[in-house]
């Protein structure tokens, strides 16, 4: 089982900020800004890549927490980041959004 799988069941702790049936956000161990927090779905998705008409309805999920998160946090702007692949910047190989706030941030990204 992976490592977000294994957060996303309680076996390994994690700060959590959002959690529904579906999906669960907490902080980045590593924090990347002021507030970094990663939104997962619960169910196992490798990657951006591996999103389908059987599992698609979760990015709505994701894209609800972002929402809720921001509202719940007073957050007015963030980023939200996916890495997919390893060329990409992918560590972790279970689908995840980085939602970064309370800095600015470069475009391009580079
Ligand atoms: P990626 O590089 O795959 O886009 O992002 C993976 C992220 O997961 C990294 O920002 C890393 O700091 C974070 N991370 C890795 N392992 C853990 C962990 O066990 N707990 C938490 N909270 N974050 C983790
Ligand atoms: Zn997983």
């Amino acid at each position: 089982m992976c490592i977000f799988c294994k957060i996303a069941n309680g076996e390994i702790p994690s700060n959590k900020v959002y959690e529904t049936d579906k999906v669960l956000a907490f902080y980045d161990l590593e924090p990347q800004a002021p507030s970094h927090i990663l939104i997962i779905p619960k169910q196992h998705i490798a990657c951006a890549a591996d999103i389908d008409r059987s599992n698609s309805a979760v990015m709505a999920d994701i894209f609800e927490a972002a929402s809720e998160i921001a509202k719940k946090l007073s957050i007015d702007s963030f980023r939200l980041v996916n890495n997919c692949g390893e060329k990409a910047g992918q560590s972790v190989m279970h689908l995840h959004f980085h939602m970064l706030s309370g800095r600015d941030f470069a475009w391009p990204p580079g």
